[in-house]
C-alpha cells in the first residue's frame, strides 16, 4: 500500500472510530471485552460509572471485576446464556442482570455481547459487549406488576364482597342504551348470560311495572343530581318479585351519559320492613290500624278539608253493655266478638276508609269523600249488621251485640281533626243515654249544639 493510500485508509478508520464513539456515548452504553482464553478484560468508562465508580479506581480489571460487581443469582442466568451463544444455540449472548452500586444499591443492566475471535480450535476467544443501563425501566416494570397484582386483589376483593353482600355492578349508556351487568345480577334477575342480553330496555321491561315510572323519573333526575338512587321491584321470569337497590352515579366521561352502579338484592330487608311497618299500624286483636295510626290519617284528613274542601266523616261507637258480655261468656269470649268486628269491618268498607279500634271496645272510623249523610247510612248499616250477628258461647248460650254510633264530619273550621272526634264522641254519649242500639249525628257546626 502506497504511503498516500495508507494515510487514506488511516483517516477513514479514524472517521469510522470517532463516528462509533458518538454512538456508544449517545446511547449511554458500557462496553467491555473479553478475552476467555486469557481472561484479559478491559471496559470503557461508562462501564465503570454505570456503578459508581472511575475507571481507574477498578484497575486493574479483569473477569473477576465483573464476577465480584454481579448479582450472585443473576449469575446462573449470564453463565447459561453465554453458554448458549458459544455453543451456537444462539446468535448473540444477552441478559438482565444486576450489579452492586458503590453505594450498596442494585443497578439493573441489560448486557448484551458475541465472540468476535475464536481459536484455531473455534473456541471462543474474544468476546465483546455492552451495557446499557435499564433500572428505570425496571423500576416501571415492578411498580407495574405490583399495580396489576393491587388491581387483581382487588378486583378479588370485590367480586367477594359482592358475592357475600348480594351485589352486582353495571354500566349503562344512557345515549346508546347498551348495558353491562356483573355475574351477581344475572342471578338477581334469574336470567342466564346465554339467553339474556342486559341493555337500558331489556332492564326496563324487567321492572315492576307499578314501579317504572319512579324508575325513569329517578333517571330523570340524576342527569341533574349526579346521583341515582332508587328501591324498586323487578319481576322474574318464574313469576316471583324481588326488590332492588339501586345506586350509581355518572361516570365522569364529558356528556356521555354513562352510570355506573350496583344493584342490590333488599327483598328480605324490605319485606320486614314492610311488616314492621304493618306491625306498627295494626292493633294485634282486630287486624285494623291502631289509635297512632288512626290520628295520623285523622291530621292529613283535616289538611284536606281546609285545604281543597275535600268532604270527610268520621265514625266513633263503643259496644253497648260489653261488660256484661264479659260477665256472662268470659273475657275470651268478648275479644272474640271485637276480633268478629274486626273482620265485619274489613269485608264491608272501601281501601281507602280508615278504620281503627280506639282501644277497649270502642272503634272509629275515618271516611274520606264522604259526607255526614253518607256516614249516617254507612254507620247505621253497620249498626244493622253488628245486631244481626249472632254469638255462640263456650256453654252454647247465644246472644247478640250491640253498638252506639256517633257520626261527625271534618269542618275545615275546626282547629284540628280530633274536634270532629269530639262531636261524633258527644253524639254516641247522647245516644247511649237514649237507649242504645243506634245511630247518632254529631254537631255540623262548632257551635251548633244539637241537644
Ligand atoms: P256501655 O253500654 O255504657 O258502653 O257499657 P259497657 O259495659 O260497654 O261499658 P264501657 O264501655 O264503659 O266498658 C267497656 C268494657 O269492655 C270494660 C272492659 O272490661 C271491656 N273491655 C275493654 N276492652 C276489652 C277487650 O279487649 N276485651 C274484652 N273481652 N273486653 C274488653
Ligand atoms: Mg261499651
Ligand atoms: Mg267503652
Amino acid at each position: 500500500m502506497s504511503p498516500e493510500a495508507l494515510r487514506r485508509h488511516c483517516t477513514q478508520l479514524e472517521e469510522r472510530l470517532f463516528w462509533l464513539e458518538t454512538f456508544i456515548e449517545g446511547a449511554r452504553a458500557g462496553t467491555w471485552q473479553w478475552n476467555v482464553q486469557t481472561g484479559e478484560t478491559r471496559f470503557n468508562a461508562l462501564w465503570a460509572e454505570m456503578v459508581g465508580y472511575r475507571l481507574e479506581e477498578l484497575e486493574p480489571v479483569s473477569i473477576d471485576t465483573w464476577l465480584s460487581l454481579v448479582h450472585p443469582d443473576d449469575l446462573a442466568r449470564s453463565e447459561a446464556a453465554l453458554q448458549a451463544h458459544f455453543s451456537g444455540q444462539a446468535a448473540f449472548y444477552g441478559c438482565d442482570a444486576r450489579m452492586r452500586h458503590r453505594d450498596g444499591h442494585w443497578v439493573w443492566v441489560r448486557d448484551y455481547g458475541r465472540v468476535v475471535t475464536r481459536t484455531p480450535q473455534g473456541e471462543p476467544e474474544w468476546v465483546s459487549g455492552i451495557h446499557i443501563d435499564i433500572s428505570e425501566h425496571k423500576a416501571t416494570e415492578a411498580r407495574l406488576e405490583q399495580a396489576l397484582e393491587d388491581t387483581r386483589q382487588l378486583t378479588r376483593t370485590l367480586e367477594r364482597a359482592q358475592r357475600i353482600g348480594r351485589l352486582g355492578y353495571w354500566r349503562a349508556s344512557l345515549k346508546t342504551g347498551e348495558l353491562f351487568w356483573s355475574d351477581g345480577i344475572y342471578d338477581l334477575f334469574g336470567v342466564s348470560r346465554a339467553d339474556f342480553l342486559p341493555s337500558v330496555d331489556a332492564f326496563k321491561a324487567r321492572v315492576h311495572p307499578d314501579d317504572l315510572a319512579a324508575v325513569e323519573a329517578c333517571e330523570a333526575r340524576a342527569h341533574e343530581t349526579g346521583v341515582f338512587d332508587i328501591q324498586h321491584r323487578i319481576l322474574r321470569p318464574d313469576g316471583s318479585v324481588r326488590w332492588v337497590h339501586e345506586l350509581a352515579d355518572f361516570e365522569p366521561k364529558g356528556d356521555e351519559a354513562v352510570l355506573v352502579g350496583t344493584v342490590r338484592d333488599i327483598t328480605e330487608q324490605k319485606e320486614l320492613e314492610l311488616r314492621l311497618r304493618e306491625l306498627s299500624i295494626t292493633d294485634e286483636l282486630t287486624g285494623l290500624y291502631n289509635r297512632r295510626y288512626f290520628m295520623q290519617r285523622l291530621r292529613e284528613a283535616h289538611g284536606e278539608v281546609r285545604r281543597l274542601g275535600r268532604p270527610s266523616a268520621v265514625l266513633v261507637f263503643d259496644f253497648d253493655h260489653f261488660k256484661v258480655v264479659n260477665d256472662s261468656h268470659g273475657h275470651a269470649m268478648g275479644d272474640q266478638v271485637l276480633r268478629r268486628l274486626g273482620r265485619l269491618l274489613s269485608e264491608r268498607l272501601r281501601r281507602m276508609d280508615v278504620p281503627c279500634r280506639l282501644g277497649g271496645e270502642e272503634f272509629a272510623i275515618l271516611l274520606p269523600e264522604t259526607s255526614l249523610e253518607g256516614g249516617l247510612r254507612l254507620a247505621e248499616d253497620i249498626r244493622r249488621e253488628v245486631a244481626a250477628l249472632a254469638f255462640s258461647s263456650a256453654q252454647h248460650e247465644r246472644f247478640h251485640v250491640s253498638i252506639t254510633c256517633g257520626v261527625a264530619v271534618l269542618l275545615a273550621s275546626d282547629a284540628s281533626g280530633e274536634e270532629a272526634i269530639q262531636r261524633a264522641d258527644a253524639a254516641l254519649y247522647r245516644g247511649k243515654h237514649r237507649g242504645r242500639n243506634r245511630v247518632v249525628a254529631g254537631a255540623t257546626a262548632a257551635t251548633d249544639s244539637r241537644e
